[in-house]
């Protein structure tokens, strides 16, 4: 069994991530057009914590060792920096001017702009007669 220390350390605990992010990924639903970004970006982390979950299942049930996981992992990674603006959309600064954002922004918003901005493109907006 030592071979399979993190497969069985990730076969246990991999359940909670999945969880995790598919239930962000139930709450994002409510913010619709102002977060469909971020909510393909959690559908796919779902997905992947999901697949990567059910492999280690597959490996415990071939007694296949740790190293399989690197096989996974490369996998999965290199799509993911080549689509890293697809997969990782969250930004914890506000893109215009650089201060932190709020955890309801960072989650649900794709727009990203800290409340400052966010009034300031409000006002721009009521001032000149609204978008369109
Ligand atoms: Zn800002």
């Amino acid at each position: 069994m030592e071979f399979q220390t993190i497969t069985l350390f990730l076969n246990r605990y991999l359940y909670y991530p999945v969880v995790l992010v598919f239930v962000v990924n139930l709450i994002q639903r409510q913010y619709k057009e102002a977060g469909t970004k971020k909510r393909y970006a959690t559908l796919y982390l779902g997905v992947f914590f999901l697949v990567f979950w059910g492999y280690t299942f597959l490996l415990m049930r071939l007694a296949m060792g740790d190293f399989w996981l690197v096989l996974f992992i490369a996998a999965a990674v290199v799509p993911a920096v080549i689509k890293r603006k697809v997969v990782f959309p969250f930004r914890r600064t506000c893109p215009r001017c650089g201060s932190g954002v709020t955890l309801k922004t960072l989650l649900f918003e794709d727009a990203n702009l800290c409340p400052g901005c966010r009034k300031a493109d409000a006002d721009g907006e009521a001032r000149s007669g609204g978008p369109g």
